[in-house]
């Protein structure tokens, strides 16, 4: 049957390959891992491991070669970084993500001494290629790295100023790095600005030091426990800097008093270890990765400017006795009290999204590496507003507007809101672009995290259809902003804004709010999901397809794409996703063909899509080869692996195009296509047999992996027919009427052969010819192959290659009535680098009824 005839076509790749292995001793461009797998899944019929389990292993096997190939290229960069040749780096951790990334942290090095503070994550694409490194790279400091002070005379210096004899964990240690001195201060031309914010902060460089850091750790001292670090000149003896590790300042105050969530608990930082004695806003447990800038960690909440002064700096809220706040709304001048309630809110909120996403999405902080955040509140500038600052990890908050009874800004929904906006700048960095409904959806994502945060410390409306909008502090709601007196509606009843790109964002994100709101809740024909799962929809969306420019459209796919992911094609969550967006006018309800389809303007990836009933899945794998599945085993694939980021997508233009990856596209980028460009709005079925099927618009095939059954071919290409496209299964041009074919690519034609007679197949003379290497001659790596097979059962034949050895491939009719025949024309050129596999190479076949 028709179907058969794929294995077979397989196992002569396969002989062909192993045959052109051992002929051709030389690197080829196909995974030789690859290969084995599909080897044998085919003819062992062995259990393919599905999706990312051997993939896993390719990236751990990789993973070492990888941080090399970072070290190297991080080396080759030192002219860029301004370093010297004994300026180095060296590896602190790495992890490969589930695209292939691999994001090493490296620490700089100068005479193989660490430079404090100097740490970079280089972050290496799937293909290789240093995208981008963040963090900071300091010049070659040029000093003497010849200490005057010994070691142990460093420890001395450091027990001397702890002042108290303490057990030790473990041994003292003291490690010669170069510690660069700098100054932390208000840009110059901001010097006079009276609303200062995180941003206009500077970093002066002043000099590098040698020293030596010395760690004191005794935390089971009997008599209080002890994690001290001491910086100390190597040279001088003089102690440079000196701090107390996270845990062992850590102090909890139990019945601090909030405005707007009650008597609560916050995490603060005795600071008594370093001689005087206080509390400050830090949360010694959450955020244990260095803020850019800072020499403790911890998250942290800081006053806009000190009481009652003039001054223009931020001061971190403090308390002596670690009793923080009265629980009323600030005024200005009404105490330290009163300004440590909103402190307090703030913590509280911080902590809540902080545990929020790691309990419920697992994710460490905003950028998912547990750097701290700092919060900046009370800002009379800012007023009934608050603002994240991305690049300093850094919210401001508003003091309200009493003459508008607005309130501080520092309610649960809206510190999570701001915390939101970390999340997607660490992330999809949606909205970047400026692009308005890409701006809109940035706020409409953190109004989601917002409302989910509030649920998750207050519990309240989780039921099906609630819209109630409890009082401030019993119960949460789906309002953003109630409590301040600010409100904006996640149960809405907005559309798209469809033209109207002069929508404000948080108005213009309200149709995506109440899209998941809808999800969540339910209504209007949209089957409740639950806010658990309607967040988990939207965190995987939100985090892995949004990009710097998805707009509402795109969204709508991302969240199906997710919803798939999580819980399977044509799932009642699937469906949900697509009823909620078509409420708020985007994209259509749901309808029941829907599965097996990806519809124009869809993107495929590792997710995948299933066939109705569910035996068949089409997926691009994270090694970048796009595959079909019956179960387990891989029945069709694209030779395309080695391209991990690589998605395929049905293009609105009608072609079904596997590109490398998410950031390039265009011909160069395409590893594999239909050819079927020409037909706007088509769309790719995954048919319950296992075919695959281009569609038109109006439902006739373009291209199909197997031949269709006769009845289904469409009257198209009729001989001289020149706009058709030549990937379409058309009915035999004439003999010697050259096609060209690109690399993996199969042409069809249909002949009928009439009862008791044979069809010939051959390739014509030097048509057969590739475009590179002057194209008159088959170039020496061309492989074709020409298979015929019958509609109405019978045997498939299946010529060798006909370019050496050539041959005539043959069919007959052996029954009583005339058949239908299809001759497949198939490419599998093997290929280097030096070869353009985008040429189409050419060839003509001659077709004789004997
Ligand atoms: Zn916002």
């Amino acid at each position: 049957m028709i179907r058969s005839a794929f294995p077979k076509l397989l196992s002569n790749y396969q002989r062909n390959l192993i045959q052109y292995m051992s002929l051709h001793k030389k690197k080829i461009h196909i995974s030789v891992l690859l290969a084995g797998l599909l080897i044998s899944s085919i003819e062992a019929q062995a259990q393919l491991p599905r999706k990312a389990e051997f993939e896993l292993k390719k990236v751990k096997a990789e993973k070492s070669d990888r941080v090399k190939h970072i070290l190297e290229k991080m080396r080759s960069s030192r002219k860029e970084f301004n370093l010297q040749e004994e300026s180095d780096f060296e590896e602190i951790n790495s992890e490969s993500d589930e695209f292939g990334e691999t994001h090493v942290r490296l620490q700089q090095k100068y005479k193989n001494l660490k430079v404090w503070g100097a740490t970079v994550v280089a972050h290496l694409s799937a293909e290789k290629h240093l995208r981008q490194h963040s963090g900071k790279i300091l010049p070659s400091p040029h000093i003497d790295t010849n200490a005057r002070l010994l070691p142990e005379n460093a420890i001395l210096i450091a027990e001397h100023d702890l002042g108290k004899k303490v057990e030790y964990d473990t041994k003292p240690i003291a490690e010669l790095i170069i510690y660069p001195v700098s100054e932390h201060r208000v840009a110059e031309r901001f010097k006079n600005e009276k609303h200062l914010n995180a941003d206009m902060m500077e970093e002066i460089p002043l000099r590098n030091l040698l020293a030596y850091h010395v760690h004191l750790n005794a935390e089971n001292n009997p008599a209080g426990g002890v994690s001290m670090d001491y910086i100390i000149d190597a040279n001088t003896g003089d102690v440079i800097s000196k701090w107390s590790r996270l845990f062992n300042a850590h102090a909890i105050a139990t019945s601090s008093r909030s405005q707007y969530n009650g008597v609560v608990s916050i995490n603060t930082n005795s600071y008594s270890a370093l001689g005087t004695s206080g509390y400050e806003l830090r949360d010694m447990q959450r955020g244990n990765t260095l803020r850019y800038g800072e020499s403790v960690a911890g998250n942290t909440v800081w006053y806009a400017r000190p009481e009652g002064t003039g001054e223009t700096s931020v001061d971190i809220a403090t308390d002596t006795t670690n009793t923080w706040g009265d629980g009323f709304n600030y005024t200005a001048g009404a105490g330290n009290d009163t300004r440590q309630t909103a402190a307090v809110d703030t913590a509280y909120a911080i902590a809540a999204t902080w545990d929020f996403l790691k309990k419920i999405v697992n994710r460490e902080g905003l950028d998912n590496k547990g750097t701290a955040v700092r919060a900046i509140i009370l800002d009379q500038g800012t007023g009934a507003n608050a603002t994240w600052f991305p690049s300093s990890l850094t919210g401001r908050f508003g003091a309200g507007d009493s003459s508008n009874n607005y309130k501080n800004m520092n309610s649960l929904d809206i510190v999570a809101h701001e915390m939101g906006h970390g999340v997607t700048a660490a992330g999809s960095a949606l909205g970047l672009t400026g692009k308005v409904e890409s701006r809109q959806l940035n706020e409409a994502v953190s109004d989601v995290l917002g409302t989910m945060v509030e649920f998750y410390v207050r519990g309240g409306a989780w039921a099906a259809g609630s819209t109630t909008i409890p009082n401030a502090a019993s119960g949460a709601n789906w309002t953003l902003g109630d409590q301040v007196n600010v409100p904006r509606l996640m149960n809405n009843t907005t559309t798209w804004t469809g033209t109207d790109s002069s929508a404000a964002p948080h108005i213009g994100g309200l149709p995506f709010s109440r899209a998941f709101y809808l999800l969540a809740q339910g209504g209007n024909g949209v089957t409740a999901l639950g806010n658990d799962t309607a967040f988990r929809i939207f965190y995987r969306a939100w985090n892995y397809y949004f990009n710097a420019s998805t707009d509402y459209v795109g969204a709508r796919q991302a969240m199906i794409t997710a919803a798939r992911d999580l819980y399977g094609s044509g799932s009642i969550q699937e469906q949900s996703v697509w009823n909620a967006f078509g409420v708020i006018r985007v994209g259509p309800m749901w309808t029941s063909n829907a599965c097996g389809t990806l519809d124009s303007g869809r993107q495929l990836n590792y997710s995948g899509i299933k066939s109705c009933n569910g035996l068949y899945t089409l997926q691009v794998n994270a090694d970048g080869y796009m595959a079909l599945y019956n179960g387990q085993n891989a029945i069709w694939y694209t030779n395309t692996g080695g391209n991990t980021l690589a998605y395929a997508a049905m293009q609105s233009d009608g072609n079904f195009v596997l590109y490398k990856s998410l950031q390039q596209t265009g011909p160069q980028a395409a590893l594999w296509n239909t050819e079927t460009w020409d037909y706007p709005q088509s769309y790719l079925r995954i048919a319950d047999d296992g075919n695959l099927i281009v569609y038109t618009s109006t439902g006739l095939p373009l291209w199909s992996r197997v031949a269709l059954p006769s009845n289904l071919l469409p009257v198209v290409g009729n001989g001289g027919n020149t706009s058709v496209n030549s990937a379409q299964l058309i009915p035999p041009t004439a003999p010697g009427v050259t096609s060209a074919l690109n690399k993996n690519e199969s042409h069809y034609y249909r002949i009928d052969i009439p009862a008791g007679k044979t069809l010939k197949a051959d390739f014509v003379g030097r048509a057969l010819t590739s475009t590179y290497g002057g194209g008159v001659t088959p170039y020496w790596n061309d492989k074709w192959e020409i298979s015929i097979s019958s509609v109405l059962g019978g045997d498939t034949m299946t010529a060798t290659d006909a370019y050496n050895p050539r041959k005539t491939v043959s069919y007959t009719n052996t029954s009583a009535a005339t058949i239908s025949a299809f001759v497949k024309v198939y490419q599998y050129i093997f290929t280097f680098s030096s070869e353009d596999v985008s040429i189409p190479h050419k060839y003509s076949v001659a077709f004789k009824i004997e």
